[in-house]
């Protein structure tokens, strides 16, 4: 079977169990929302998928393209072309934003990235994305703004360019205006990518044109 398939999926921290007998598929280009109260378990699902530690699988499994994800590491997930936009990014001190995205770049595609190609494009998608003092000198994340860390997450993804972008309350912290921004550039991303969003937001999410917006209770 093509695509993220989770069936009968528990998971559990420490020894509570968060997410119980959650089965949902995703396809290859197509838009998902996930919606559900806070603490509903939608950031637990998503860094579960992406191998996040602290997250023990009880019951059930993921499958990509049919074959177990629990068997790879969180960076041969990455390399399988799953890409998490975390909720709470981190600031990473000492590591610039250009030196954090060739590194990448290079882990996942094996060769060595065209870097002024890279950074040409990211200084565009940083204007479009309503950030246009953004500079990739910059140790990632480090001192940006809730709202900044944010798009500098959506500019990872864009130039990841991943087959299935997770995105966890992207719009978080966002002006209105960054919302519809990220709205317009989620719509008419160049290349083939599955997005897989949480958020509050219903017009955002709306806006998206999405397949299914799965409610996480329901999935259970
Ligand atoms: P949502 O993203 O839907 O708001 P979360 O997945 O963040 O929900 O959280 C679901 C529940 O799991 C919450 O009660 C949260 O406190 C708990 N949880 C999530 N991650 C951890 C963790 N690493 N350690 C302890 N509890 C956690
Ligand atoms: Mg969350």
């Amino acid at each position: 079977m093509k695509g993220l398939e989770i069936k009968d999926l528990s998971i559990s921290v420490g020894n509570r169990v968060i997410i119980h007998n959650l089965s949902v598929s995703f396809r290859d280009g197509q838009i998902y929302a996930l919606v559900g109260r806070n603490g509903s378990g939608k950031s637990t699902l998503l860094n579960t998928i992406m191998g996040a530690p602290d997250y023990h699988l009880t019951t059930g499994g993921i499958t990509l393209d049919g074959n177990n994800l629990a068997d790879l590491t969180t960076n041969e997930r990455a390399q399988h072309g799953l890409f998490l936009a975390m909720q709470y990014s981190v600031e990473v001190a000492g590591v610039s934003y250009a030196d954090f995205l060739r590194v990448a770049l290079t882990k996942l595609h094996q060769s060595k990235p065209n870097m002024a190609e890279v950074l040409t494009e990211l200084q565009a998608n940083a204007r479009s994305l309503n950030f246009p003092d953004f500079d990739y000198h910059r140790d990632l994340n480090a001192g940006f703004s809730g709202g900044e860390k944010k798009k500098s997450e959506i500019l990872q993804m864009l130039a990841i360019k991943p087959r299935f972008a997770l995105l966890d309350e992207p719009d978080s912290g966002l002006d209105t205006d960054s919302v519809h921004k990220l709205a317009d550039i989620l719509s008419h991303l160049s290349y083939p990518t599955t997005l897989i969003i949480t958020s509050h937001n219903r017009q955002l999410i709306d806006s998206l044109h999405p397949t299914a917006v799965y409610d996480m209770e329901k999935l259970q």
